[in-house]
């Protein structure tokens, strides 16, 4: 498996960029119980932080997905990032700090509401966005005046994040559009040597990407949804937030980083209303097709099992477990040579919105 995913990451190399390895990896899988850190996390931070402070790309683990941390007050080491991954100048990224003292020194103002949630949920996977003070670089920001800051519940990030004394700015550690990496060996797989060390500090807990609510206005908007959910971001700031006025399938590239088509896999991907059906339909058609669902106990989707050319791959019925599992099974689908994905359809209620959103911008086709 390993040898595979090394090899396609070669073969996806520009013939100039064959001259640099490939980074280290470096596992520092901190026990939940441990206050202070195991060794190869204080000798994983130390190199980390000595590639940061010479410019370098570190892809660090978060709770949520994998990051590509740099310094964030250096325009050249955050233009690095923008190349290693191919993503659009117009997209700006989100800021990561290490507690919400660091985050205030980053803002021009820091709203009542952006306090509130921080205060309850940070370390957590919420990013609030608020004015952004002088420090910040345009790069940073798309040239907006705002600022995406959070502070991500990992303590090898977090740790980092204090021993560098400066915050990272860190997109998702994967090229533009793609699926984000939830493991570091998909980290590797995806930008392999564009990049210059990988923490690795185990498999991300949620799995999908932060919520993102807009402080600056008021009431306060989700731009993303995410992991936290709408009625909890309501709880801690006493009052209502709204939520983007469209589910993906309509929404423009009107806003930075909501382009209808991201988070995809390189294999089609489909989430029809008759999944059965259309399976079906597939297989007696030649199709190889990979299958995410949770109905394994469906006696159609257990007569459809027995075909050679489908792989069932059984997922979480509950949110949180599909959400923490999803990345990874389309990193491992893309793998295996699929002419399709098969995804049933979410339940059509609020808890799945952040999943709704993700699966509808990879089922989108250019
Ligand atoms: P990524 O880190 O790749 O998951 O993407 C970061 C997300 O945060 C994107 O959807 C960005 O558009 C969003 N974001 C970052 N900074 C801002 C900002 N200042 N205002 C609004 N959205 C932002
Ligand atoms: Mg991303």
């Amino acid at each position: 498996m390993g040898g595979a995913i090394l090899l396609g990451s070669f073969r996806r190399c520009k013939v100039g960029l064959m001259a640099r390895p490939l980074p280290p990896i470096l596992r520092a899988v901190w026990p939940a119980a441990a206050a202070e850190p195991p060794a190869a996390a204080v000798e994983a931070i130390g190199r980390a932080v000595e590639v940061l402070s010479r410019r370098g790309l570190v892809a660090i683990p978060t709770e949520t997905v994998y990051g590509l941390a740099a310094i964030a007050f250096d325009e050249e080491a955050v233009a690095a990032i923008f190349r290693a991954k191919g993503r659009p100048s117009t997209n700006p990224l989100i800021v990561h700090v290490a507690d919400i003292a660091m985050a205030r020194s980053l803002a021009a103002d820091w709203p009542a509401a952006a306090e509130a949630i921080a205060t309850r949920f940070w370390p957590g996977p919420v990013t609030v966005v608020v004015p952004r003070g002088p420090r910040i670089p345009d790069i940073v920001t798309a040239g907006g005046p705002t600022v995406a800051l959070r502070c991500p519940d990992h303590p090898l990030a977090r740790r980092l994040i204090a021993a560098a004394g400066t915050p990272l700015a860190a997109p998702s550690a994967n090229r533009s559009e793609g699926v984000s990496p939830t493991t570091a060996l998909h980290v590797l797989e995806s930008l392999g040597n564009r990049i210059d060390l990988i923490l690795d500090g185990g498999p991300c807990t949620k799995g999908i990407e932060s919520t993102v609510i807009d402080c600056t206005s008021s009431p306060p908007r989700i731009l993303r949804p995410g992991p936290l959910s709408r009625a909890a971001v309501e709880a801690a700031v006493g009052g209502p937030v709204e939520w983007p006025a469209a589910e993906p399938a309509a929404v423009t590239a009107r806003s930075p980083g909501q382009q209808a088509r991201h988070y995809a896999p390189k294999t089609p991907l489909e989430m029809p209303d008759d999944a059965c059906g259309r399976v079906a339909a597939l297989v007696d058609a030649g199709q190889r097709i990979g299958w995410l669902t949770s109905r394994t106990d469906d006696p159609d989707v257990r007569r459809l099992a027995a075909s050679r050319d489908l792989v069932i791959v059984p997922m979480p019925a509950d949110v949180e477990g599909f959400a923490a599992r999803l990345y990874a099974t389309l990193h491992a689908l893309d793998q295996r040579q699929l002419d399709r994905i098969i995804v049933d359809r979410p339940p059509d209620d609020e808890a799945w919105r952040a999943v709704r959103d993700r699966l509808t911008r990879a089922a989108v086709r250019t």
